[in-house]
Formats: structure tokens, C-alpha cells, sequence
């Protein structure tokens, strides 16, 4: 016998039990943006390699380490970069701005497997393009916001900082640099090798020696121009006017390149080392980036399963079935027409399917929880109401509006 083949280390399988929850996150993302004015587009799996390359940065993790590539391509490991493609690609300049998107799809990292990080996950996300008002950062933090309470995720965090732009950011990387440079001998080997490419990653480490060098570190926040501090201001005041609670963290640091100015994270204290939820943040020099005019942009992006996690498990109500459709063998044909006639007209059907006895086949309809069952014998057909347990003897032609009928009299 051949062994037994298992799904890929990292992936996991949606099973019919897991997707009411799953469904749920949907229509509440749904709900939640579309009222805002935000519209759906799903762009593919996979894109050129390039795109991210040049879209999340060639220094990052994700484009260094993590994504799985074949023949110039990628599979997708962020949604911003492919949504910013597409609106490139689709002339969205031409539409009113900014122009506000959402997703929802599966994306892919070559990371390495833990609990609450997959290979393959899913992500809900939304872009606005095309301004760089500071409410445009607002509204996308508060939707998250609402997104995330309307699933009940639990003891919730949401700390944001300003990048600023790439001019004032240029200016503290260097500063940083000679910092670490400074403290060169009590950094990790791998912060020391960033100092050059990625300083600013020397925030995230996890080793205690460079934690405590980082300490001391000069901050982004000190070095940041007027208009990007104006503009950070200005995003507070909104958060504070619509009740947001946020902290201020000017450590925050995001594994993609892209970011200018705003950026943030919500972290769950429920939830284990991977603690994120979602993110996002404003990313104005990315439409350069992809070879595109100047455009402004700012979204998040959410991690369904780790939502999922963070929130409290809901009861799913069990999906309805009106009628089950009982028969003996000969009348498979006639239960079969029946099915399907009460499909058509509206009604919740199913019929057996693995030609049980006529007793198997009324034990399987109690298991589907069914309101109605026809039973159809050689010589006629009994219609139980299995609520009050009432059998009556009825016409085939009649059972389909029996059915609703006694649905429309509950
Ligand atoms: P990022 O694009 O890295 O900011 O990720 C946004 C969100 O996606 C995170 O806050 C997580 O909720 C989720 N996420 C990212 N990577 C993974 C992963 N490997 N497995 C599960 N969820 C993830």
C-alpha cells in the first residue's frame, strides 16, 4: 500500500465546521467597508516576482526569506502591492480619489510553521489611494477597529507611530546607523549585518544585548520634519474624536518597506508570540516604486485566522433542512423529481443518498434536523412533521406545498 499523503507542513484545511466563522469575518468585512465606500477587488494568487521586489522591498524579509517562487514568479506574501499594480494597470487615476478597495484572499509566506502562523493564511485587507489627508489614515485604523469589535476579538492593542518620509527617514537612518555602528560589539551577528541594508529592523530583535543597545537608540520620532509630525498629529486628533484608544510606539517597525508616515498594529494579548492581528499603514512612494505617477495610499490588512483566534468562539446555528425525503427502493426516481422540485421552489431538500432502510433513512433525517420528511412507499407517501411527530397521508404532486405551508404557518 502507498503511504498516506498529508498536506503540505504549514497549510491547513477549511473543514465544514470551520466555515460559519470563517463566513462571518466575510460578511462583517463586507458590511463594514462597503458602508464606508469601499469596493471589492481580488487580483491573482501569483504576480511577477518583481513586483514585489521592488513593491515590499529587496531587503526584507519577506522578499529575502519567505516567498515561494517559480519562473520569475511569486505567490503573493501582501496585497498592497498587487492592488497598487492593478490600480495602475486599470487607469483608477481617472476615478474619483481616493480610491478605496478591499480583499479578501489567501496569501503565502515561507515561514517557519507556529501557532497562529501559517504557509498559507488568509488575509482581509483594505487600500485607500489617491490622498494623503490625514483622515484617510483615520478611517482606515477606525474600520479596522470596528472589524475587529464586531468580530469580539479580545484585550486589544493598538499602538501607532509616524514614519515620516523617505527624506526625514534618510536623515535618522543615518543617524541610527552610527549609532550601531557605535555599539557595533554588543549587537547580534544579524542586527550587525542589517546595519547597513535594514537598521531600522534593529528594533525588532529579539537577543537581550541588542535590545538593551536599543534602549538608547536615537528615535525616528525625534527626528521627524513639521509636516510629518502636523500630519501625525492630525491623525491622533481624529482617532481621539471617534474614541479610538491607541499608544504611541515609536519602536513600531513593520516588515515591509513601503511605509511613509502612518503606520500601526493591533496586537491581542490573547493570542501567544504571534500576537499581531492586523496592520497597515500609509505608503505615499509606492506607486513610484511600481513605476507608477506620485500617488498617495494608505491601508491594513488583517489575518483571518489569527482574528479568529483572538476572538471568542460564537455557537454557529446548524444550517436548516424543511424536508428530507424518505424512500423505498423503488421510488428513487419519485424522490429524486421530489428533491429537486422543492429545491426549485425554495425550500431546504435533501433526500438519502446510500440507500438505507426506510428506519436508517428517518434516524439520517433527524441527524440533518429536519422540519418535514415525505416518506414515499410503493403503495403512497406519509408526510411527518417531526416537530409534533403528526404523519398524514398525501399526494406526491401535494407535497412540495404542504411543506410550505406549514413553513409559512410557523
Ligand atoms: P503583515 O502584512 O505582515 O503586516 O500581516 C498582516 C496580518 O496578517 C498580521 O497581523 C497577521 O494577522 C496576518 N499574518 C501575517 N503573516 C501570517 C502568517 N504567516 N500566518 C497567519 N497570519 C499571518
Amino acid at each position: 500500500m502507498s503511504s498516506k499523503l498529508q498536506a503540505p507542513r504549514g497549510t491547513f484545511d477549511v473543514l465544514p465546521a470551520d466555515a460559519p466563522a470563517r463566513q462571518t469575518v466575510e460578511d462583517a468585512s463586507k458590511r463594514i467597508l462597503e458602508a464606508a465606500g469601499y469596493r471589492r477587488i481580488e487580483t491573482p494568487a501569483f504576480e511577477s516576482t518583481e513586483l514585489f521586489a521592488r513593491g515590499v522591498g529587496e531587503a526584507t524579509d519577506i522578499v529575502q526569506k519567505e516567498m515561494f517562487s517559480f519562473e520569475g514568479f511569486s505567490l503573493r506574501p501582501e496585497g498592497t502591492a498587487p492592488v497598487c499594480r492593478a490600480y495602475l494597470d486599470h487607469g483608477m487615476h481617472k476615478l474619483p480619489q481616493p480610491v478605496k478597495l478591499w480583499y479578501l484572499g489567501p496569501y503565502f509566506r515561507h515561514e517557519r510553521p507556529q501557532a497562529g502562523r501559517y504557509r498559507q493564511f488568509w488575509q482581509v485587507g483594505a487600500e485607500a489611494i489617491g490622498s494623503d489627508d490625514p483622515s484617510v489614515d483615520a478611517e482606515i485604523i477606525v474600520l479596522l477597529q470596528a472589524l475587529l469589535d464586531e468580530l469580539g476579538a479580545r484585550e486589544l492593542r493598538l499602538r501607532i507611530a509616524s514614519l515620516g518620509t523617505p527624506a526625514s527617514r534618510a536623515g535618522y537612518r543615518e543617524v541610527l546607523q552610527a549609532y550601531l555602528r557605535e555599539h557595533a560589539g554588543e549587537l547580534s551577528a544579524e542586527t550587525r549585518e542589517r546595519i547597513d541594508l535594514n537598521p531600522l529592523r534593529a528594533f525588532d530583535a529579539k537577543d537581550p544585548g541588542t535590545q538593551r543597545v536599543m534602549d538608547d537608540a536615537p528615535r525616528l520620532a525625534d527626528h521627524l520634519d513639521d509636516d510629518d509630525r502636523e500630519h501625525f498629529a492630525q491623525v491622533t486628533d481624529l482617532l481621539a474624536r471617534a474614541g479610538v484608544e491607541w499608544e504611541h510606539d515609536d519602536r513600531l517597525v513593520r516588515g515591509l518597506d513601503y511605509y511613509t508616515r502612518t503606520i500601526f498594529e493591533f496586537t491581542s494579548d490573547a493570542l501567544g508570540a504571534q500576537s499581531g492581528v492586523g496592520g497597515g499603514g500609509r505608503y505615499d512612494g509606492l506607486m513610484e516604486q511600481l513605476g507608477g505617477p506620485a500617488t498617495p495610499g494608505c491601508g491594513f490588512a488583517a489575518g483571518v485566522e489569527r482574528m479568529l483566534l483572538a476572538s471568542e468562539a460564537r455557537p454557529q446555528p446548524a444550517a436548516s433542512c424543511d424536508l428530507f425525503l424518505a424512500w423505498e427502493s423503488s421510488e428513487r426516481a419519485d424522490a429524486f423529481a421530489l428533491a429537486t422540485e422543492a429545491r426549485r421552489a425554495g425550500l431546504a431538500a435533501q433526500l438519502d443518498l446510500a440507500g438505507r432502510s426506510i428506519k436508517g433513512q428517518m434516524k439520517q433525517a433527524d441527524r440533518t434536523g429536519a422540519r418535514y420528511v415525505a416518506i414515499l412507499y410503493p403503495d403512497g407517501t406519509v408526510l411527518r412533521d417531526m416537530d409534533s411527530g403528526q404523519e398524514e397521508k398525501v399526494e406526491r404532486p401535494g407535497v412540495v406545498a404542504g411543506v410550505l405551508k406549514g413553513r409559512h404557518a410557523l
